[in-house]
Order: structure tokens, then C-alpha cells, then sequence
């Protein structure tokens, strides 16, 4: 069949104004997207003083944004909600863990204890206006199942605790780690596949820069990949675990790569420290958060 070169391209045009409906809503989708903003929030333990509310007083003076809270909130609601009302702070995550990898055990029974014991830390995470409860799956030696068994179960489970979240106004951050700490969950791009397959708003995910040093070929990429699904970010240098800019040839290249994905995505939650301090906290924290906003400037 002959095919006139001017017909062809005609046809090509036509096509071509059939995809413009969903190009146009893309480019609405973009310009919907919000202003990314650099928030800072650190975990208690790397801030230096003897009692919490010496510690948020440091971290309110220093210009942090908020506080992530330790696993043990469940019982304890009233004591940070108090202690954080005397703050200008807000509070971030709930760093819970993985229930020794309870929920993905191949001792079935031990599933709907972990999946209680989530929901009393989603709740009191809710309560305490939290933006998530930071969830490991598993580390090393916590489940026999293999890594395809262990994804089938969470995406059987997790959407009910999903709906959970939402009835209690928080979501879980599922947190992948690198290799030295676990084979199940270790690239950001698997876990938004997983959030994808649960389809819950309250199932979401993080990430934690010093494991994206070990597993992803580049944190904008992998924070690109994360898109909406992400909701927290951990921060520490690759090698020695400490804070940002303590290992300056390492950590500038990667936060300013980092920082340009978070801003690509519109993120709006909290960058929160977990890591060692080398040196004198009172003076090295400042100056860690100095690097981060000029970073993020930067990015
Ligand atoms: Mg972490």
C-alpha cells in the first residue's frame, strides 16, 4: 500500500493532538505541584542534654523545625505533647522500627501482634500531629521468608493498617536500608512499588541519605522515583554515620543531588538528623545545619 508522505504526517498530527488532553493535565499537574520547603527536625538523641525539655530548648534556639520522636509514644502521649507545647516546634516522625520483623515473619501468628502494636504507635503518632511512623520491615535475621514472600505479605497486610492511619490522621514511612543492615527493601523506587500496590494515602515511605549512599546510583533519582509517597527523610554522612558536611567530600555532592530531587517533587515534610556528631555538639550542630540550608539554597 502506498502511503503518501503527506497523509502520513497529517496522521501523525492527528495522533499527535490526541495525547494533548493528558499533556495538558500533566502540565496542570505541574503546576499544581507545591513549593518544596526545607524543614529541619532531629531525633532527641543527637541533641545534646540531660532532659527532653533541655533538648528542645537547644533545638528551638538552634532554628529547628520540629522533633522526631523516639518509639516509646505510645504510652507517653501526654508527657510530649506537653513537653512540646512549651516549644515553638513542631513534631515530625515517630522512629519505630520493625518489631523484629514481626508483620513479615514466617510464624504467621506473630503478623496481627505487629500489626496491633503498629497501630498503637499510628495512633499516638496521630494524636502528637506526627507526619508518619517510620516502619523497617525487617533487618537481617528477622524473617526466613524471601524477599518476594516478604513483599506479597506486606501488600496483603499493610493496606488495612493504611486505612487505620488515615482514621487516626498519620501514615506509615516505610524506611529503606542498605545492605549492611537488611536484604528485604533497600532502594526507594521499591518501596514507592510497593506503596503504589497498596494503593493507601496512608501507606508511604522515606528515605535516609546515609543508606541512599550505599544502594542508590543517585539520591535525586531515587527521590525522584519516591515522588508523592514521600513523607520523611533521615540524614547522616555515608561513612561514619555522622552529620551532614562532617565528611565534606562525600556529603556535598550528594545532599546538593539529594536537595534537588526534594525540591523537583515539591516535598514539604521534614529532613531529620539520625547520626553520630563528631566534635563538640553544641558548636558542630549549627554548623551542620549551615551546610544543609546552603545546600538546599544551592539545589
Ligand atoms: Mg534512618
Amino acid at each position: 500500500m502506498h502511503v503518501d508522505r503527506r497523509q502520513f504526517l497529517a496522521g501523525g498530527a492527528a495522533a499527535l493532538a490526541c495525547t494533548v488532553p493528558s499533556a495538558a493535565r500533566g502540565a496542570a499537574a505541574a503546576t499544581a505541584k507545591p513549593q518544596a520547603v526545607f524543614q529541619l527536625s532531629s531525633q532527641l538523641g543527637v541533641v545534646p542534654g540531660k532532659e527532653l525539655a533541655e533538648k528542645l530548648a537547644h533545638m528551638q534556639k538552634w532554628g529547628f523545625d520540629a522533633v522526631e520522636l523516639p518509639s516509646d509514644v505510645a504510652g507517653k502521649v501526654k508527657f510530649y505533647q506537653d513537653a512540646v507545647a512549651k516549644t515553638k516546634l513542631k513534631t515530625s516522625a515517630v522512629c519505630w522500627g520493625s518489631d523484629r520483623g514481626g508483620l513479615v515473619s514466617e510464624v504467621v501468628e506473630r503478623r496481627a501482634k505487629t500489626a496491633q502494636a503498629l497501630k498503637r504507635v499510628l495512633a499516638a503518632a496521630g494524636e502528637l500531629k506526627c507526619t508518619g511512623v517510620v516502619y523497617a520491615p525487617c533487618f537481617h535475621g528477622e524473617t526466613k521468608l524471601p524477599v518476594q514472600e516478604i513483599r506479597a505479605v506486606l501488600v496483603d497486610l499493610l493496606p488495612e493498617i493504611g486505612a487505620y492511619a488515615v482514621e487516626v490522621g498519620c501514615r506509615l514511612v516505610m524506611e529503606p536500608l542498605c545492605r549492611m543492615e537488611t536484604f528485604f527493601l533497600r532502594q526507594l523506587a521499591d518501596a514507592a512499588s510497593i506503596c503504589r500496590d497498596c494503593h493507601s494515602p496512608g501507606i508511604c515511605m522515606m528515605g535516609d541519605f546515609y543508606h541512599m549512599a550505599h544502594e542508590e546510583t543517585s539520591c535525586m533519582g531515587a527521590f525522584l522515583s519516591a515522588g508523592p509517597y514521600l513523607h520523611h527523610v533521615h540524614m547522616a554522612s555515608k561513612n561514619r554515620r555522622v552529620l551532614p558536611g562532617q565528611e565534606p567530600e562525600e556529603d556535598g555532592p550528594r545532599y546538593l543531588d539529594g536537595f534537588r530531587g526534594l525540591k523537583y517533587i515539591g516535598y514539604r515534610d521534614y529532613c531529620s538528623f539520625e547520626c553520630g556528631v563528631e566534635g563538640d555538639k553544641m558548636v558542630e550542630i549549627p554548623r551542620s545545619m549551615a551546610f544543609l540550608r546552603r545546600e538546599w539554597e544551592q539545589a
